[in-house]
């Protein structure tokens, strides 16, 4: 049997929120990804079938084109799009639950709106340290991803037997991308359990596969193929690499967002390989850098954003940003290899 989330206090108390509220909404981090989408839609699902109340999902950005395919994305509404709206929207809601994110300025521009809402948070969220004020913290840094905490949730309330395929599709879409399709972080045996009950919903998992990661343009497969040729930098005697991402690089190959997706991975291919990083430039705005970091085995990619990149998340993936230009970011990232260089022999 899955362990339980929360105490029954908790159960009751999360139960009487949802249904003293009117107005709900969902938020996650900015650049969602399917974890971040995945988890807000499939407890906007929870919300609707279980307790007959339309949850309002705002992200703070655009997401993917490769995530397009979800049940209900159109209903997503982008804080960047219609900032007058979402502000008033959080300002008035009753309920917000904070989704895979951690703490208010992982919503970029949401942010202030964020913070100012005086409506009751709930967070469910596996990132480090969480510090949003809330009536309730469901933080596992040790999960897979928030969307397994979304389903372990739902299961503890006695509510998965109807959720139907609109709930599995997403949750199931979410612990996929966050662990690399079960590639990385995700040896728990509960995982396997989860998947197992996901599928009594008739989920075509292959399916979900095939939409997220064989669901590129014919532009993104030649960026790739023009970044590991031609832009990845490798340290062999650190077993370390990074590549840039510039605008002009994005222009030439008809960049759509998502079509970085996945890059920072595949220098990890190479035999004894132990540190990825990826450093992209915003496609509209000067002197940011979008920047992640992935790893094998014991390589703290989290302690590195942290001290490096003004960032944070898991031991083997993790992000942040740089407000430099692309030049400086190299050389930054270059001083992140050297720090860490004991750890990466
Ligand atoms: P990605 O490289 O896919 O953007 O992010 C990898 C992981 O690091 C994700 O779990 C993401 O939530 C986390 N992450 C990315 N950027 C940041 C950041 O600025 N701060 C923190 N705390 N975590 C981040
Ligand atoms: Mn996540």
């Amino acid at each position: 049997m899955l362990k339980e989330l929360i105490t029954n206090e908790q159960c009751k108390q999360l139960l009487a929120l949802i249904d003293g509220s009117e107005s709900i909404v969902c938020v996650c981090h900015v650049n969602p990804d399917g974890d971040a989408l995945g988890s807000c839609l499939g407890w906007a699902e929870y919300l609707r079938t279980a307790h007959g109340k339309e949850a309002q999902i705002i992200v703070p950005d655009q997401y993917p084109d490769y995530l397009q395919w979800l049940p209900n994305s159109d209903k997503l509404i982008r804080y960047d799009k219609h900032k007058e709206g979402c502000d008033w929207t959080l300002q008035h809601a009753d309920l917000i639950f904070c989704l895979d994110v951690d703490t208010c300025s992982r919503t970029d521009q949401m942010q202030t709106a964020l913070e100012s809402s005086p409506s009751k948070k709930v967070l469910i969220d596996h990132h480090l340290g969480p510090d949003i004020q809330t009536e309730i913290t469901v933080s596992h840094p040790e999960a897979s991803s928030t969307c397994e905490l979304v389903f372990r949730l739902v299961w503890q309330l006695g509510a998965f037997e109807q959720l139907t395929k609109h709930f599995a599709v997403p949750v199931y879409c979410g612990m996929m991308t966050d662990t690399g399709g079960f590639t990385f972080n995700s040896c728990d045996p509960d995982i396997f359990f989860i998947i197992s009950q996901l599928l009594t919903k008739h989920i075509n998992k292959d399916k979900i596969y095939r939409n997220v990661y064989n669901n590129f343009s014919e532009n993104r497969l030649r960026l790739m193929g023009y970044v590991m040729y031609q832009k990845l930098v490798v340290d062999a005697k650190h077993h370390a690499s990074y590549f840039t991402l510039t605008r002009q690089d994005m222009k030439r190959f008809h960049f759509v967002k998502g079509d970085a997706e996945g890059l920072v991975n595949m220098p990890l291919q190479i035999k004894g390989h132990k540190l990825s990083i990826s450093l992209r430039e915003d496609t509209e705005r000067d002197n940011i850098i979008w920047v992640s970091l992935r790893s094998v085995d014991q390589f703290p990619c989290n302690k590195m954003a942290e001290q490096f990149f003004n960032g944070g998340g898991h031991l083997n993936a993790s992000g942040g940003r740089l407000n430099c230009n692309i030049g400086e970011a190299t050389i930054i990232a270059e001083k992140a290899i050297a720090a860490f260089e004991d750890m990466l022999k």
